[in-house]
């Protein structure tokens, strides 16, 4: 089986509800899925708007190795459109079903075969290469449909394409009916909607019946549910059927991610090949069989499809997977170390989250960063922001066993915490903060917020950072921290004196 691949995202992948895609936006993206490997790469519907042309023209003239091909309805403007964008193809689509031909256009089952063979005809005098497709092909009498198609190859069609426009076929059905377009001698494309949840299935199925080439969009995007999705059906192809395309595996998740980014359509977790949980464990049996063997709950391996592994630890975590994560990152923690990282998974995993890779990673740099003295402690912090509000913040510090409370007012909240912590230490330490790094490793607003700080003493620079759910207190722990360490060096060293 020999499989070619035409990419759909820049046309029907547009249609999806609220995407619309500059010309700049369709000329990266159609070099990046010239490097993925399509075969075919339709770049828009030429007749669209000057926007569109101007776009599908960028496309031609980088001179990529796909094919560049123009969506073209069976009317002669549509095609002088896509010749005027200097195309190699058009994807010229009649309607067959007598429901889209008498409620649709208002004509007969004649003219639409006429507006096909006339349309093929003028395309090809002009030097196009035609794949003349049928819209909503699987709820057409069979019988009519191989008209058109024999008529439209009689006129020069090289390929054909028959749509399951609204989603209705089976496995079984698209076996079936793909199978019976493969007597018509020429290669036969596959396009199917995901309404039912099936577009992929189907598409295997009619490639198995002998289809050459499937339609496919990045992560299935398209009208209403989607079409078949690329990286579902080039995977399953690899690893399920033995049979290669031209597409390079290992950029589908990087692909996945910037149509997502470009689109504004974001993946549910649990989307397969390419969702942010396709290759993520949770902590119990799963977590310890995958780190005993990758086989034991993984079909295929992320690195094939450039994803990445990751392991969740929720509040169900045994202490044997922290321990062996915790050796893998190369930290060496005694016992009362590692009983306060197991304690803080725990802990969070009861405030209802769960920890990634890297939140582990920040939670053992903190607690490792966790001075045996702490000569400063944070007792309490307020803060007041808002509309119209003065963003304030109060705190309660314990310096050397003695209270200390400050106010403070800045730009925000956070602002506002750091510049009242400054004002507390005032008498004991003199600090300036050079740098401040906020990152969310987590995504989501409950996500777990990574600060990290540089703090300033005279000409001593420390860094510091706290790993928290909470932004302000983040903020306000890490500075702390930094503190922390300056006082405690401080001391050292004047004891060294
Ligand atoms: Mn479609």
């Amino acid at each position: 089986m020999d499989v070619k691949i035409f990419d759909t995202t820049l046309r029907d992948g547009e249609q999806t509800p609220g995407v619309s895609l500059t010309p700049d936006q369709k000329l990266r993206m159609a070099i990046k899925l010239n490097e993925l490997g399509v075969d075919v790469i339709e770049a828009g519907s030429a007749i669209t708007s000057e926007g569109e042309r101007q776009g599908i023209k960028n496309i031609v003239s980088e001179g990529l190795d796909a094919e560049i091909c123009s969506f073209a309805r069976a009317v002669k403007v549509d095609i002088d459109a896509a010749l005027e964008c200097g195309v190699d193809s058009v994807h010229l689509v009649v309607p067959t079903s007598d429901l889209h031909i008498k409620y649709k256009l208002r004509k007969t089952r004649e003219d639409v075969k006429r507006f096909a063979v006339d349309c093929t005809q003028y395309a090809v005098d002009h030097g196009l290469t035609v794949e003349l497709s049928a819209e909503d092909s699987t709820r057409t009498e069979f019988e009519f449909l191989k008209e058109v198609f024999q008529a439209g190859i009689g006129a020069g069609a090289k390929r054909i394409c028959a749509c399951d426009t609204v989603g209705m076929l089976t496995p079984e059905s698209s076996y079936k009916f793909y199978g019976g377009l493969a007597e018509l001698k020429v290669p036969v494309s596959v396009h199917c909607h995901n309404d039912f949840g099936l577009a992929v299935a189907n598409t295997l199925s009619g490639l198995q019946a002998g289809a050459a080439q499937a339609h496919v969009t990045i992560n299935g995007i398209g009208e209403r549910a989607g079409n078949a999705s690329l990286e579902e059906l080039v995977v399953a192809l690899h690893s399920l059927y033995n049979v290669e395309t031209k597409i390079k595996l290992g950029m589908l998740y990087q692909m996945s991610k910037s149509v997502a980014r470009m689109t504004g359509v974001y993946l549910q977790p649990n989307k397969p090949i390419v969702g942010e949980n396709a290759f993520a464990h949770e902590s119990g049996i799963h977590a310890d069989g995958v780190m005993k063997k990758a086989e034991t709950y993984e079909p295929i391996t992320p690195e094939l499809v450039g994803h990445k592994r990751r392991f969740v630890l929720g509040k169900h975590v045994g202490s044997h997977i922290v321990r062996e994560k915790i050796k893998e990152m190369d930290l060496r923690v005694d016992d009362e170390r590692f009983n306060q990282i197991f304690g803080r998974i725990k802990s969070l995993g009861d405030m209802g989250k769960c920890v990634t890779d890297i939140d582990l990673q920040a939670i053992a740099d903190d607690v490792m960063g966790i001075l045996p003295e702490k000569p400063v402690e944070l007792e309490e912090l307020t803060t007041v922001a808002g509309n119209k509000v003065t963003p304030t913040a109060s705190v309660k510090l314990k310096i050397n066993d003695m209270d200390k409370v400050e106010a403070g007012v800045g730009v925000g909240p956070v602002d506002a915490a750091i510049v009242a912590v400054k004002k507390s230490m005032k008498d004991v330490v003199d600090i300036e903060l050079e740098e401040y790094h906020v990152d969310a490793i987590t995504g989501g607003t409950d996500a777990l917020i990574d600060v990290v700080v540089k703090l300033r003493n005279g000409d001593r620079i420390v860094s510091a950072r706290s790993t928290q759910p909470d932004i302000i207190m983040a903020s306000v722990e890490a500075v702390l921290s930094g503190i922390n360490k300056i006082l405690s060096d401080k001391k050292l060293r004047e004891a060294e004196n």
